[in-house]
């Protein structure tokens, strides 16, 4: 397990207590909790978070400056959402000195290389106070999403309470009690395509259409990219 998860100082298992924030939190509201206490103790002055867009379950990043901002965040949107283009917003704009940021890991990954290599962000990155990296093994498009939901588990997205990826099954729970589980086999084709396994796809494909010298080129490729994945 410690192989998987990479290197790390401590590893706890928590949840938060406040029942305000597990009414609506997506597994043990611990970034909605973390993120309260440390605008509370003055940690931080505001946290950029993913909330409610313009569609049911299409996320906006926005800086939430209080507990109630905070709060109409919680809960997994499984698309993207721009977090890391709101950094210099959070200072420039909102005049923010010490800054949260929530994210999936590769959002978090921009976050540490900004801070290690700052170019072009001048003092942006040394306002970053809290930085919480969430785990993230699928992600989809609006489109896809919305159309998996409605396609498949028969459901309208302003009709939905919570979506949950967990035991091997998609989970859509909706406002009146309803509650489909889609295999994730189902849902693998609506997912945004990780870069290494499109590019090999695409090889793939590519190879279908070529005669036999080219496949051979097209594998050497693969290898070689395969090879700058792993630097
Ligand atoms: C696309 C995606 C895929 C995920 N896949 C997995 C997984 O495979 N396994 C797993 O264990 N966990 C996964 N997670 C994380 C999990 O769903 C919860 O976000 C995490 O466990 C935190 O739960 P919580 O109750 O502490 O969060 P809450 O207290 O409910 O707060 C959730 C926080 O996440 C932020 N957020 C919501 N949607 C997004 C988004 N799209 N981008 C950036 N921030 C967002 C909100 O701003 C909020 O601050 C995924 C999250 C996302 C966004």
């Amino acid at each position: 397990m410690a192989g998987e998860l990479g290197k790390y100082k401590l590893c706890v298992s928590a949840r938060s207590a406040d029942k305000e924030i597990l009414k609506k939190s997506q597994d043990g509201g611990i970034v909605t909790q973390l993120f309260k206490f440390a605008l509370e103790e003055g940690i931080i002055d505001g946290a950029i978070v993913a909330g409610p867009g313009d569609e049911p379950w299409r996320p906006r990043p926005f800086i939430a400056t209080t507990v109630e901002e905070l709060m109409t965040a919680r809960g997994t949107k499984y698309n993207i959402s721009p977090q890391v283009s709101w950094i210099k917003e959070a200072t420039r704009s909102y005049g923010l000195d010490k800054v949260g940021i929530v994210g999936t890991p590769c959002q978090m990954q921009a976050v540490r290389k900004g801070q290690l290599y700052p170019f072009g962000l001048r003092d942006v990155p040394d306002k970053i106070k809290l930085a919480i990296g969430i785990f993230c093994m699928e992600n989809f498009s609006y489109q896809s999403i919305k159309q998996l939901v409605e396609d498949h588990a028969a459901m309208k997205m302003e009709a939905v309470k919570k979506m949950e990826i967990g035991k091997g099954k998609f989970w859509v729970y909706g406002n009146r009690g309803q509650v489909v589980q889609l295999p994730l086999k189902v849902t693998h084709k609506y997912e945004q395509p990780r870069r290494m396994e499109h590019r090999l796809r695409a090889d793939q494909e590519r190879g279908r259409h070529l005669g036999q010298g080219d496949r051979g080129r097209v594998l050497r490729d693969k290898t070689h990219r395969a090879g700058e994945a792993r630097t």
